[in-house]
C-alpha cells in the first residue's frame, strides 16, 4: 500500500537501516539476531555492532539486553519491513529491465533502497509490475538494445 508523503517516518540513517534490514533477516531465518550474527553477516567487528545496537536502542527501534540478545520494537519493525519491500522491488526492477548479473543487481539494490524518494518508489514499482505484465514490451526493451 501506497504511504501517502506526509506520513511520518522515523529518521533513519542508512546504516541503522542496513542493521535493521539484517536484524529482521537473522530473527526471521533463525529466531534471534545476536551481535556476534551480524557482525559476522555486515563484516564489521563486533564491538562496532555493540555500539550501533546501543544507538538504536536508544533511539527505540530495538530492545537490546546483553546477554539475551535482541527483538525490534514496532518502529524497528516497519523500518526493516519498509527496506525489505524496497529491497525486493528494486530486484525485480533490475531483472526486469534485463540486468543479469545477481551480483551486481544485490550490490547496486543496496545502495539503492535507501537513496529513492517515496514518490520515485512508487513510480518505479508501477512500471516494474507493469513490465512484469506485459512480458512483451520488457522483451522489446531488450532488443532494441542489440540493434
Ligand atoms: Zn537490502
Amino acid at each position: 500500500m501506497a504511504a501517502s508523503s506526509s506520513t511520518p517516518r522515523p529518521r533513519t540513517t542508512v546504516a541503522a537501516e542496513d542493521y535493521l534490514e539484517k536484524i529482521e533477516q537473522l530473527i526471521s531465518r533463525k529466531g534471534y539476531a545476536r551481535v556476534v550474527d551480524i557482525a559476522a553477516e555486515l563484516k564489521i567487528s563486533q564491538a562496532s555492532v555493540t555500539a550501533m545496537v546501543q544507538k538504536l536502542d536508544a533511539e527505540g527501534f530495538v530492545k537490546y539486553e546483553k546477554y539475551r540478545g535482541m527483538v525490534l520494537t514496532s518502529s524497528g519493525l516497519e523500518v526493516a519491513r519498509r527496506i525489505a519491500h524496497r529491497h525486493q522491488l528494486l530486484t525485480d526492477f533490475l531483472r526486469v529491465i534485463g540486468v543479469g548479473d545477481e551480483k551486481i543487481i544485490y550490490d547496486d539494490v543496496e545502495g539503492m533502497e535507501h537513496h529513492i524518494s517515496p514518490e520515485t518508489f512508487q513510480a518505479i514499482e508501477t512500471f516494474t509490475r507493469y513490465l512484469e505484465k506485459n512480458p512483451g514490451v520488457a522483451a522489446k526493451i531488450a532488443a532494441s538494445a542489440r540493434k
